[in-house]
């Protein structure tokens, strides 16, 4: 019998999946690609043909342009060559989806990135079992375990009101981060109006048009120092210590980021007020991911393949590694 998905070859540029003759975010153009979300690393511009959510078509259209897309929405099943392929929900961002591949009656799943957390913006997570899952592992190692959220936006708020005369600048990805940090804050209680850097208005508007209301959005460009006293202010990391946010009333900065676990990274960004939130599963939500779908084989990408590599085999699970390159965790950095 053939090695179990033998028909699914990894480059360092991605996944090629020949009998659909396609590649799963692949870092380079190609003719035919299969997008797992909208991020930069893993959705990229100049691709023949693009198989993707439609959300996630839209975002690369924000990003790229217009591509030529198929979309396919969560649930429906597509013909690619000699392949069934569906897009099920990962619970990562507006739009993301785990890609799963149907051939000669083996069926693997390729994660993208996932988390399992509730997230007001966007699709819960969907199990899928499958005889192999492809799993990202960006926090696979068991010191990762993140908080709870509404912790970390209430500590937000407590350092908000603790200072009226400051305002507390949080740097958050563009993509997916700033929007859930805003309707997490919305959920709290917190109805006043949200300042945004200009990068974050496009997705914005994006995630409005498609249903996640996000309330009273503010541009914080030329806005005088004294309105924003007492404000929450988001932008992307990249601005958080930039000529940008010196116009603003004495900021207390904060940053929203799983990385944020780890003290050296956020005092290196000087980052005052570090929360830890995270749009990838950290170790217990991999491991329990992995002991839900029972795959025969584990492959792993996208981090510390290492740790989780060993905890699939002391579980009698047999596990690899693959060596794919370009991916940066863009979301959660
Ligand atoms: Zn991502
Ligand atoms: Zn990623």
């Amino acid at each position: 019998m053939a090695r179990l998905g033998s028909w699914i070859e990894t480059f360092p540029q991605g996944i090629y999946v020949r009998p659909a003759d396609a590649w799963i975010d692949p870092s380079q153009p190609k003719p035919r690609a299969l997008v797992t979300h909208g991020h930069g690393d893993h959705a990229r511009g100049g691709h023949g043909a693009v198989l993707a959510t439609p959300e996630t078509l839209a975002i690369m259209g924000v990003r790229y342009g217009d591509q030529n897309g198929q979309p396919v929405a969560y649930g429906e099943s597509v013909r690619v060559g000699d392949v069934d392929v569906s897009f099920v929900p990962a619970g990562h961002v507006l739009g993301s989806a785990q890609i799963v591949l149907e051939h000669k009656g083996e069926k693997i799943v390729v994660s993208g990135d996932y988390k399992r957390r509730e997230d007001p913006t966007c699709h819960e997570f969907v199990p899928v079992p499958c005889d192999v899952f492809i799993t990202e592992a960006t926090f696979g190692l068991p010191v990762f375990h993140h908080p709870d959220t509404a912790g970390e936006i209430d500590r937000l708020l407590h350092r908000l009101h603790s200072d009226e005369s400051r305002c507390v600048l949080v740097g958050a990805y563009a993509l997916g981060k700033a929007q859930r940090v805003i309707c997490e804050l919305r959920r709290r209680g917190h109805d006043d109006p949200i300042y945004i850097h200009g990068a974050l208005e496009r997705m914005c508007a994006l995630y409005e048009e498609h249903g996640i209301p996000l309330g009273e959005l503010r541009l914080a460009t030329g806005v005088p120092k004294d309105e924003l006293r007492g404000r929450i202010v988001i932008a992307p990391p990249g601005a958080l210590n930039d000529r940008w946010s010196r116009r603003l009333p004495d900021p207390v900065t904060a940053m929203a980021s799983g990385w944020m676990r780890i003290r050296q990274r956020a005092r290196q960004a000087n980052v005052e007020l570090p929360l830890v939130i995270s749009d990838h599963a950290d170790w217990h939500e991999l491991t329990c991911t992995i002991r839900e779908l029972k795959p025969t084989e584990v492959w792993i990408t996208h981090g510390r393949e290492e740790a989780l590599k060993h905890w699939c085999l002391t579980h009698q699970i047999k596990a690899c590694e693959l060596n794919l390159v370009g991916y940066e965790d863009e979301d959660d950095d």
